[in-house]
């Protein structure tokens, strides 16, 4: 079986005393979690004070991008190891909008998946389609494309260590949610793909989370589906009741 994953993304949103704050309130809503896994990833200056908020509490600490090379001069960028010396359990990779705002390719992303997999860290990675893609009936090609460039080169042990999220790029921060049937069948998309890569028992293993305009009011229907094995929630996860009801969704 496998354990859902809700993670909150929150951007670049927040600030020191808000980011603390919610953090504070989805880890009181702990008793609503379920079987399901909880992870909240705010920006980088305040992951120390989110992670002390969260001491003692089931939600895990996430970071939002981290930088391939373990140490040295690079100017801005912060490493690996330096994101688990603060706390963190998941880093999320290949984001749409570090694709389309800071021209991640796949290579790259796949130098930063090797990198967090060289520490504790779970990598959440992030495929999806443009709209035009879409409506040229090229999901299928560029998702799987992304899959293999992104995930390059990993054995089966790194690959179990995987987490993916589809999240279509036009559904993310739009308000235009995917249907079930059309996110569950790109689900089963890459599961497929990952059966003919690996093997049946990987392929059943990995969470594929669905990401796009997760609200409480959708999640429901989402996380009844198959192959969808939680959510990367963006907007929603700035309101601490609305992403707990999207956690009770996924129970
Ligand atoms: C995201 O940024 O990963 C995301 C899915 O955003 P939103 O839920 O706001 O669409």
């Amino acid at each position: 079986m496998r354990m859902p994953l809700i993670a909150g993304n929150w951007k670049m949103n927040s600030n020191g005393a808000s980011a603390v704050g919610l953090a504070t309130g989805v880890a009181a809503g702990a008793s609503r979690f379920g079987q399901a896994e909880v992870a909240v990833c705010p920006p980088l200056v305040y992951l120390p004070a989110v992670q002390t908020a969260l001491v003692g509490s089931p939600v895990a600490l996430g970071a939002q991008n981290l930088y391939f090379e373990p140490s040295g001069a690079f100017t801005g960028e912060v490493s690996a190891a330096m994101l688990v010396d603060v706390g963190c359990r998941y880093v999320i990779l290949g984001h749409s909008e570090r694709r389309q705002f800071f021209y991640e390719t796949d290579a790259v992303v796949n130098r930063k998946v090797l990198a967090a997999l060289s520490t504790t860290l779970t990598p959440i990675v992030c495929v999806g389609e443009l709209l035009s893609q879409r409506e040229a009936g090229q999901t299928s090609d560029v998702v799987r494309s992304q899959l293999a460039g992104s995930l390059a080169g990993l054995s089966e042990e790194q690959i179990r260590r995987i987490v993916i999220a589809y999240e279509p790029v036009w559904a993310i921060g739009t308000g235009k949610v995917a249907t079930v049937d059309q996110a569950e069948a790109v689900h089963l998309d890459l599961r497929t793909a990952l059966e003919t890569r690996y093997n049946a028992s990987v392929a059943a293993a990995i969470r594929i989370l669905y990401g796009g305009s997760v609200k409480a009011d959708n999640a429901s229907q989402l996380l009844a589906a198959p192959n969808i094995d939680g959510a990367l929630v963006g907007g929603a996860s700035l309101k601490v009741e609305e992403f707990l009801a999207i956690v009770e969704a996924a129970r």
